[in-house]
């Protein structure tokens, strides 16, 4: 199985090593992370440069280091490699938890592997013992992690609102009893007019 390990935090991270050895026990290992820090990227892509990766020294890892976001990391990492099974997220230093979701660049790193057919999955961590602002509410993620618990949470790309979705539909398509109504009372509009 070939894996993928990505970060936000950078290549020279910690974190991305831990995840890399424990990776290891499950398949092939390449790591390609951005040469600097990306955190709170979210799924920012590079556009308006080249994009430029170089081989670096990561322990016995095939790793290298890309001058771009998150996200340039696994569509560029998933292209050169061929085929890839699984992209591996992290370990973020740093809890990616409730809100943080939106601007992490650590998830968005397995969204693009989502986006381009793998699995991907994201991993965090707390290193610091500063309280948010608000408090979790019971049966949340960070609300599990504030007991000790480790948090799964599944996630998909499509954020559609099905449910409102279906209400636009309904306005703009009536049902055809309504459709057929509405054409007989023009007629008889017309034929009173004459
Ligand atoms: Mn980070």
């Amino acid at each position: 199985m070939r894996i993928l390990i990505s970060n936000d935090d950078g290549i020279y991270s910690p974190g991305i090593v831990s995840l890399a050895k424990a990776a290891s026990r499950f398949g092939e290992v390449r790591i390609i992370a951005p040469d600097v820090e990306q955190s709170s990227m979210s799924h920012a892509i590079t556009s308006s440069r080249p994009l430029r990766f170089k081989r670096v020294h990561r322990l016995e890892f095939d790793a290298y280091s890309v001058n771009g976001t998150p996200a340039d990391c696994v569509a560029l990492g998933m292209h050169r490699w061929g085929h890839v099974d699984l992209v591996l997220s992290g370990i973020n230093l740093g809890l990616n938890l409730g809100n943080s979701c939106w601007h992490s660049g650590t998830l968005a790193a397995a969204k693009q592997a989502a986006l381009l057919g793998a699995r991907g999955i994201a991993f965090s961590t707390n290193v610091s013992d500063n309280t948010p602002l608000e408090g979790a509410a019971k049966g949340t993620d960070r609300w599990a992690v504030e007991h000790n618990w480790v948090s799964i949470t599944p996630l998909r790309l499509d954020l559609t609102d099905e449910a409102d979705l279906s209400r636009a539909l309904a306005v703009s398509n009536p049902p055809a009893a309504k459709a057929t109504k509405k054409r007989t009372s023009v007629g008889r509009s017309r034929k009173r007019r004459r």
